[in-house]
């Protein structure tokens, strides 16, 4: 079958761009940007909500879809993703857009992070999580006025009831529009006088496990998966987790808050431990976890990349993974493929990749494609641990 050339041509009432996903692949079957992105930047102009000196705060926009065709605007975007802002500065540069024109901040950003602390106009992606908006509406609220234009954006079938509820509890009287090819606007305005409880976020709980008879506890950004108990499939991966003097490194490859790294760590007192993540506030969550238990007196180091990006070749000696089956609301085996393709030329011979899937995800075959072997370390009704070892000697790196 022959694919249709997936479509990188945004066309806007601000210009036409060309935008690209990150990473870039051959064989991309997804846009770059969303009707919701379309519909945001129509509403804008239809309705002549900017003028020249608007200072526009946009949240979330996943490959720049808001923030390439406002960038005349010099917008401040917040995300908390690695690829997100990889994927603004090479489309900046595919539309020859000065990289100055778009400043790009981390998602535990304060007021103090935005010029002049105030806002004309706020842009936000519904981001997938609940936990993230609700967030996300506490740490803007200092910034807004009653005249500042508040509009979120998002496919309907994300928008909820509940979605519409945190709007009206954190910010003020909320609407949403018609819906224009299956997406939505909500419009939202600050009312000065609601009383509004304190972020909830960070949030913590306290894993199953003692060390010296103390409790372990995890903390999580609003962000990070499954920040309000551990993980089923975590939990199994905890119970089951390799210890060898042999591992000199170990790297916890997308760590959200770190649980395995940590554990690992416990466990394998001579290693180094590297954590990984695309999501900035899950490497920070992972570093706030690992000081909670061994302060600064363990090497380890906590890396905003993508995959093993930054990693040396043949350096590690076991990589954990409980991979991620979804990118920016799209399911996808995609960052699982990269993450195990990754890994091969990361480990050193005879390197092990530990993965925990559910039964149904057969990550199995992928393993032995790549590395030659795969075996099942353990499973239970629902998951299943695999090994596969890096033999470079006999399958060559
Ligand atoms: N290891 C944690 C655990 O077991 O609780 C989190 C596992 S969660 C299923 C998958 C993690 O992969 C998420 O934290 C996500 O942010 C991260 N991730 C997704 N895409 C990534 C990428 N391209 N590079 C690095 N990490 C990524």
């Amino acid at each position: 079958m022959v694919m249709a050339e997936i479509d990188t041509l945004i066309k806007t009432p601000f210009g036409d761009y060309q935008l690209q996903r990150y990473p870039v692949t051959k064989k991309e079957t997804l846009r770059a940007w969303d009707a919701a992105d379309e519909y945001v930047l129509h509403h804008l102009d239809e309705n002549e909500l900017l003028h020249e000196k608007s200072s526009i705060l946009i949240l979330n926009d996943g490959f720049g879809g808001l923030s390439i065709p406002l960038n005349s605007f010099r917008p401040t975007v917040v995300t908390d993703s690695y690829l997100s802002t990889q994927a603004i500065r090479a489309n900046e540069k595919n539309n020859q857009i000065d990289e100055a024109a778009i400043t790009v901040i981390d998602s535990l950003f304060t007021p103090d992070h935005v010029m002049e602390n105030l806002v004309d106009v706020v842009l936000i992606k519904l981001p997938k999580s609940l936990a993230m908006l609700e967030d996300q509406l506490h740490r803007i609220r200092p910034m807004l006025t009653r005249s500042t234009i508040i509009i979120a954006s998002g496919m309907t079938k994300h928008i909820h009831m509940s979605t519409m509820a945190l709007f009206e509890k954190i910010i003020g009287p909320t609407k949403t529009s018609l819906a224009r090819k299956k997406s939505r606007l909500i419009f939202s305005q600050l009312d000065n006088d609601l009383v509004v409880t304190e972020n909830p976020y960070p949030k913590a709980f306290n894993l199953p496990y003692l060390l010296d008879n103390m409790e372990i506890k995890i903390a999580n950004h609003a962000a990070v998966f499954s920040q309000e108990k551990l993980d089923l499939g975590a939990r199994f991966f905890i119970e089951n987790l390799p210890q060898d003097d042999r591992y000199k490194t170990i790297v916890d490859l997308g760590c959200g808050n770190g649980v395995l790294g940590l554990m690992a760590a416990i466990k394998n007192q001579q290693a180094k431990l590297i954590f990984t993540d695309e999501s900035y506030m899950a490497v920070e969550s992972s570093i706030d976890n690992f000081l909670s238990v061994f302060d600064e007196s363990r090497d380890a180091e906590f890396l905003q990349t993508d995959c093993l990006q930054g990693i040396a070749d043949n350096s590690v000696s076991l990589i954990l993974c409980n991979p991620p089956f979804h990118q920016n609301n799209a399911i996808s085996d995609k960052v699982a493929w990269q993450m195990f393709s990754e890994s091969k030329m990361a480990l050193e011979d005879k390197g092990e990749l530990w993965i925990i899937g559910n039964r149904h995800l057969a990550y199995h075959a992928k393993l032995k494609r790549i590395f030659g072997n795969c075996e099942v370390v353990a499973s239970n009704k629902k998951f299943v641990i695999h090994k596969a070892i890096n033999n470079v000697k006999v399958n060559g790196p």
